[in-house]
């Protein structure tokens, strides 16, 4: 089920059962979104990480356990921003250790005019917010593809962080994964350091190129925005030996997803047409958006 079904099928009469599990027992003797279900969490900590990300850290019921998320599950926030009758139902994937007993963490890009992420900064600690989920997103299987390539913009990079993390600190995994991040400044680039720390533990492994449209002088980046020519430049054609059976992921704004897949065709069954994919000879079943 593609995010958006997921966000649409869950307006549906959220609010109202919302409200009433903020008022019920909560089971704390088994992980919190091990299944599908409603939470209201309190904020402990919220922090500015950059000039318009903040990192808010909300509490489990049990400190005892972690969420239960699966790779890379996403998490429906509800919220009725400034006391408005109509909900705000947005997704977001949390970035820290699946592992990690007791805390679920986001990290949110407030832009200007959003609805959530406006009302998640104003959030102070000791603030309830509602999250349902998760969302059923395909489970990453290790081993699957030899190779996986994820292109995220601006804030989609929050799906791509789990999975980066998940497929390398995996025993098990041999994956090979590429990040292409396009972001407005050099400033965006928030996961940098951890990205860098994960490529020297993992070379040949994991290489992460950021795309900057509006580069700082001197900066180390390739400018401009995720084009044909980019991902041709970084190797990242289907033709290629090296990409055979590579797997292509996308969560980023929805013009960046559009020229990367194609338009819609007409209708809700219509297939895609044309995008910088297409072009590069990836098939539909290769590309996965969130
Ligand atoms: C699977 C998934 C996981 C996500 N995880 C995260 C996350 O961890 N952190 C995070 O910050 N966001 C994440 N997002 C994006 C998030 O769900 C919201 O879309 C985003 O926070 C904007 O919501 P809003 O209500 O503030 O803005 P809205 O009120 O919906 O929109 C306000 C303005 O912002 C523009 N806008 C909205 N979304 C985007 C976008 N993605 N890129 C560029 N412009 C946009 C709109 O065009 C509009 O002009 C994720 C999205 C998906 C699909």
């Amino acid at each position: 089920m593609s995010t958006q079904v997921a966000v649409a099928a869950a307006v549906a009469g959220i609010g109202a059962y919302a409200f009433y599990l903020r008022n019920s027992q909560v089971d704390t003797t088994k992980p919190t979104f091990g299944k599908f279900g409603f939470h209201s969490l309190r904020l402990e900590s919220s922090e500015l990480i950059n000039h318009n990300t903040k990192k808010l850290r909300f509490e489990l019921p049990n400190k005892e356990l972690p969420a239960g998320l699966k790779l890379s599950s996403a998490l429906l926030t509800l919220s009725f921003p400034n006391g408005e009758w109509r909900p705000c139902i947005r997704p977001y994937t949390p970035t820290n250790s699946l592992d990690e007993p007791g805390y679920i963490e986001l990290m949110v890009k407030k832009y200007p005019g959003g609805r959530q992420s406006t009302h998640l900064h104003n959030l102070k600690p000791g603030d309830l917010m509602t999250f349902a989920g998760p969302i059923p997103e395909p489970v990453w299987t290790p081993n699957k593809h030899p190779h996986v390539a994820l292109i995220a913009g601006g804030a989609g990079i929050s799906p791509m962080y789990q999975l980066v993390r998940g497929i390398l600190t995996n025993p098990q995994d041999q994956t090979r994964v590429t990040l292409v991040w396009g972001v407005n400044t050099d400033e965006d680039i928030f996961l940098g350091k951890e990205f860098g720390d994960l490529e020297k533990k993992y070379p040949g492994r994991f290489k992460a190129v950021y795309v900057v449209a509006t580069p700082d002088a001197g900066s180390p980046h390739q400018k401009g925005f995720v084009t044909k020519q980019i991902l041709e430049g970084l190797g990242l054609s289907a033709t290629k030996e090296k990409n055979k059976g590579t797997k292509v992921m996308i969560c980023g704004p929805p013009p960046m997803e559009k020229a990367l897949k194609g338009s819609k065709g007409f209708g809700p069954f219509g297939s895609a047409k044309g995008g910088v994919l297409a072009e590069l000879g990836y098939t539909p079943d290769q590309i996965h958006s969130f």
